[in-house]
């Protein structure tokens, strides 16, 4: 199973792939915290993503479609993943179906997260120095928004025409909103595969 979560910075998906993928025994891979980490860590494609990712603009698609090639291969995805924060842009997507397909696999589906720009606002506010991101500052956030709206938008249409979009009401608080996930990751497994009691 390859779920795909898509939405603005903000929207909360992270929160909600963490808590699915628990319920549900796969992955969770969030290509914002894997480069955070390689940032962290000094490494050669740390120092290469730093000021892109510092700036709110995108990595290279080659860059990070490699990365997604070698994490989707390790043995906690062996029952499927999250892919959160990935694919971005067209590019991406394409280079993923292609990955897939070449592995005789496919995106089960791609839950997009829906909240008005007020709403978003207000949260990416909240967060604003809490998480210790670089990326955090107010002029980064809107440029964060700018390109998600340019790149990654388009692949609302991109997944609509594939018939694999999903979408979610992000409205509300943590619960209400993992409550609306579940009810649609129920249409698509039989309940008894979600573990949703233990969270
Ligand atoms: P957000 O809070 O906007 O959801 P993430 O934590 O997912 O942000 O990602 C942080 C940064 O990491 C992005 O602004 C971008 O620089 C980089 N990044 C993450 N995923 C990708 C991707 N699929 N393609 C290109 N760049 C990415």
């Amino acid at each position: 199973m390859k779920i795909i979560f898509l939405g603005p910075p903000g929207v909360g998906k992270g929160t909600q792939a963490s808590r699915l993928a628990d319920a549900l025994g796969i992955a969770h891979i969030s290509t914002g915290d894997m480069l955070r980490a390689e940032v962290a860590s000094g490494s050669e494609l740390g120092n290469k993503v730093r000021t892109l990712m510092d700036e709110g603009q995108l990595v290279p698609d080659e860059t990070i479609v490699e990365i997604i090639e070698n994490r989707t291969l390790q043995s906690d995805c062996i029952n499927g993943c999250i892919l959160d924060g990935f694919p971005r842009t067209v590019p991406q997507a394409a280079a993923l179906k292609e990955m897939l397909a070449a592995r005789e696999d496919g995106i089960s589906a791609t839950y997009l997260f829906n909240l008005s720009e007020d709403q978003l606002l207000k949260r990416l506010e909240g967060r604003r120095g809490v998480q210790n991101r670089k990326d955090d500052s107010e002029d980064v956030q809107v440029e964060r928004l700018k390109v998600y709206q340019e790149k990654t938008a388009p692949l609302i249409d991109y997944y609509r025409e594939e018939g694999l979009l999903v979408e979610i009401d992000g409205n509300g608080t943590i619960n209400v909103v993992y409550s609306r996930l579940l009810a649609a990751i129920e249409k698509m497994l039989p309940p008894e595969e979600v573990n949703a009691g233990e969270n």
